[in-house]
Order: structure tokens, then sequence, then C-alpha cells
């Protein structure tokens, strides 16, 4: 980007000294339309906790699960998921959306009898960065963990740091 040369120096500190509230508006004004937009959310704006902070926020709980399923299926899992389904009419437009397993089933259940990993099975409940699971999903899976299945709530900062990577090796 080219700089800015609208307040060439010696013309700054004149401003300053007939008028610091304006000229402090002013350089905010240039340093703003010289600053390099975010690259993850586009806004010109500093992400007072980084980059990768606005990385995780920016990603939808559906990638998050598309990129979990793309990297289980290369590792030989076998991956279920409760899909979503239209009921209703669909000229009306009337209708809703009905999962067909039970309320707060978890969004994937993995397979695999040849995983080096001590689990063979284990479901994962996926969330988007601030995402919490609701009451339904919490009593299922503890349900599952206390028959024995092991299962984790996955959060785009675990796929960022090696937490998804780690879940599928058995490490
Ligand atoms: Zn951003």
């Amino acid at each position: 980007m080219q700089p800015d040369l609208t307040f060439p120096l010696a013309r700054s500190a004149a401003m300053i000294e007939e008028d610091p509230k304006a000229a402090k508006e002013a350089f905010a004004a240039v340093a703003k339309a010289n600053a390099e937009p975010c690259p993850s959310c586009g806004k010109v704006i500093r992400h007072r906790k980084g980059l990768d902070w606005c990385r995780d926020d920016q990603m939808s709980e559906r990638t998050l699960q598309d990129r979990i399923v793309d990297r289980a299926k290369r590792r030989g899992w076998t991956v279920a998921h409760a899909g979503k389904g239209w009921v209703g009419n669909h000229e009306t437009g009337e209708g809703q959306f009905i999962t067909p397993m039970m309320k707060g089933w978890p969004d994937l259940f993995l397979m695999n009898p040849t995983t080096k990993a001590a689990y063979k099975v284990f479901f994962i409940e996926c969330k988007d960065q601030s995402g919490q699971p609701d009451e339904d999903q919490v009593r299922v899976m503890k349900l599952l963990i206390a028959c024995g299945i092991k299962g984790a709530v996955l959060r785009p900062s675990d796929l960022r740091e090696g937490r998804v990577n780690a879940i599928l090796d058995g490490r």
C-alpha cells in the first residue's frame, strides 16, 4: 500500500500546536487508512488477542466439522454424522429441520477397528470458538462416557493447536 502523504512532518507539527485534538483525530484517521486489514476477518483492526484468535473466532461450526471429518477419513476412521433433514412443504416453505437421531446426540461418531489409539470408537461434538454444548448434548455425552465411550467437545483452537490430530492418532 502507498504511504499516505497527507500529513507531512512540518504540517503535522503545526497542527499539533494549533489544535491538538483535531490533529490527534486526523492522525488516527490516516493511520486507519494506511493500516492493513486483518487477513482473517478483513476488518482494519489489530486484534489484541492476535490473528490466531481471529481465525478461530471466524471459523464456523460447519467448517470445523468438515475439516475434522476430512482428517479423520484420511486416517482410516469411518465417520457417522447426524445430519439434518427438512420435513415439511417445500412449496410453501412450512416445516422444520429435524435430526433423525435423539436430541443432543453428538455431531460425529467415529469408528476404526485398526487404529493404534486405545479407543476404537469415540464421539465429537463440534462447537464454534465461543459455543457451549446445550443441556441435551451434555446429558447424552455424560451417558456415552458413563458407558465407556470416549469423546470430546472440539473447537477451532483445538484444530489449530493440534488436539484434533492428537485425538485422531490416539496420542
Ligand atoms: Zn480479524
